[in-house]
């Protein structure tokens, strides 16, 4: 019997778990042990029920177009609960000087696909929008190093697309701004379309040409809220045995071709580890090996806050249509992002309650997570009637403090994850998973737990190696 170890309890490593539990029902001669720190898995997963309101403490939903996340709660028999993003109502909105301004149709994550509609936006200034138009007979660049993902939509857009889209967008969904991080790990489809085409617009607009008519919505969650898959996939680990709630593990390291794990005092040998927390998290665990925890310490996290309040009838009317909206830096403003839940998803508020989610920190702001609950109920409170006129007190407000739990591509990130790679084929019977490497979103974090899994199972000759598969677009914010 072959016994492996996996440290950390977010959907990461759930998914691994899952992974191990479904070969040894296969009859792998497999037994596993789940280790978390806290008394609950699901990390970042969180949903709560506040006055008949879902309310999602981490992740809302997951891109549809990643398969990985879906098919694992197909898998689960969780389909009946999908619920897809209201997207005929999907306008979301900038922030600009002070006035919500509408996200022009056509405008695909940060590029323009239909010229007539972002020329005829208040979004942007003429100068940009004549570089927009320039942008479409660009020819493709010389092949180049690494670039921020600001100097790379900078060069193709100018800065204002930088400053009023990219960096609030990103800001929500790595808590970075995109002067930090990079463009190849962050958006490597748009440096193969540039490198391609040229133009991001052209390649967009012929991207889009080629799956129109698909009808899935953009982002999929689940009826009850995310946690649902989280308790879906607890259900098929077994408790005890398999499970370690509450279990700090302390140290990871490798003793005559086995892995060492000390938890709790004492120390469990296992034939493999996975090890599946933050990459500082995983570094210090992994501190006796010592090149690779100086590659996993260099991997940079942000910390951040969610805010989600919940209001009668009347400010929901009040509140305009669409997904939320995006604050850039420039207004000066704490909050980063709002969605308007009960217009994003079907079934998250009753028709009677106006449901908001409010998110703060990331880079250049993680001091707010110090803050006092009433001095963030103060702040939210005055910049939403600032924004969006709500002078009203909610019902209720719920704060959610994510400390370094949002991983920071930054530059060189894609080679320094082969160079993690290359550490990890000298120490087999060793994976890594979670949010630190290939993608931060569920979806690709799903895709990292059971990969994980897959990888020790065929190094302990368990099951047959499979292929390694990229991930390759990322999440947006609203
Ligand atoms: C506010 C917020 C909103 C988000 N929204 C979305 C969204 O809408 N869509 C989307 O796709 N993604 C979203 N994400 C990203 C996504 O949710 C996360 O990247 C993903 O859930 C991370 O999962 P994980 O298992 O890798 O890490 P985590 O959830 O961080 O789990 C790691 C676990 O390891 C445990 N642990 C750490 N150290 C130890 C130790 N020494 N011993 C034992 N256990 C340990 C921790 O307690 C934790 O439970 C969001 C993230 C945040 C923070």
């Amino acid at each position: 019997m072959r016994r492996i170890a996996i440290v950390g309890g977010g959907i990461s490593g759930l998914s691994a778990a899952f992974e191990l539990e479904r070969q040894r029902r296969e009859g792998a001669p497999v037994e596993y042990v789940l280790f978390e720190s806290s008394s609950r898995f699901g990390g970042v997963i969180k949903t709560e029920r506040v006055d008949d309101c879902i309310v999602e403490a981490g992740a809302d939903s997951f891109l549809t177009e990643k398969p990985w996340a879906a098919d694992l709660c197909r898998e689960l028999g969780l389909e009946d609960q999908f619920i897809g993003s209201k997207d005929h109502q999907k306008t979301s909105f900038i922030l600009v000087n002070g006035r919500l301004r509408p996200i022009p149709d056509g405008l695909v994550f940060m590029i323009p696909t239909k010229l007539r509609a972002v020329f005829f936006s208040p979004l942007f200034s003429w100068r940009t929008k004549l570089k927009i138009l320039r942008e479409w007979f660009d020819p493709p660049p010389a092949a180049g190093a690494d670039a921020t993902v600001a100097d790379f939509i900078e060069r193709h857009y100018g800065p204002e697309m930088v400053e009023r889209v990219a960096d609030p967008l990103l800001a929500g969904i790595y808590g970075a701004s995109a002067r930090e991080l990079s463009v190849a790990a962050v958006l490597p489809r748009l440096v193969d379309m540039a490198g391609k085409y040229g133009s991001l617009g052209r390649a967009m607009a012929a991207m889009r040409a080629s799956i129109a008519g698909n009808q899935r919505p953009l982002f999929t969650s689940l009826r009850q809220g995310m946690e649902q898959m989280v308790d879906r996939l607890l259900a098929q680990i077994p408790a005890g045995a398999c499970r370690r709630p509450g279990t700090r593990v302390e140290a990871v390291g490798r003793e005559s071709l086995k892995w060492q794990v000390r938890n709790a005092g004492r120390t469990e040998e296992f034939d493999a580890v996975i090890v599946a927390t933050p990459a500082p998290g995983a570094a210090e665990l992994l501190k006796t090996i010592a090149p690779l925890a100086g590659e996993l310490c260099t991997i940079g996290y942000s910390s951040s806050m969610m805010a989600v309040l919940g209001w009668e009838e009347a400010v929901r009317r009040v509140i305009p249509g669409g997904f939320g909206f995006l604050v850039p830096r420039g207004e000066k403003l704490r909050i980063r992002a709002v969605t308007f839940v009960h217009n994003k998803f079907p079934e998250r508020a009753p028709p009677d309650r106006a449901l908001i989610r409010c998110f703060l920190g990331g880079s250049g702001d993680e001091a707010i997570l110090d803050s006092s609950e009433d001095e963030i109920r103060t702040l939210i409170c005055r910049e939403l009637e600032q924004m969006l006129g709500i002078a009203q007190k909610p019902l209720f407000l719920r704060i959610y403090r994510w400390k370094k739990v949002m991983a920071r591509y930054g530059l060189g990130h894609r080679a320094r994850i082969e160079r993690i790679n290359h550490h990890l084929r000298s120490l087999p019977g060793l994976a890594l998973a979670g949010n630190a490497y290939d993608g931060i979103g569920v979806p690709d974090c799903v895709r990292s737990g059971s990969g994980a899994a897959k990888r020790v199972l065929a190094e302990l000759a368990l099951v047959p190696a499979e292929p390694a598969c990229r991930s390759e677009f990322p999440e947006t914010a609203l």
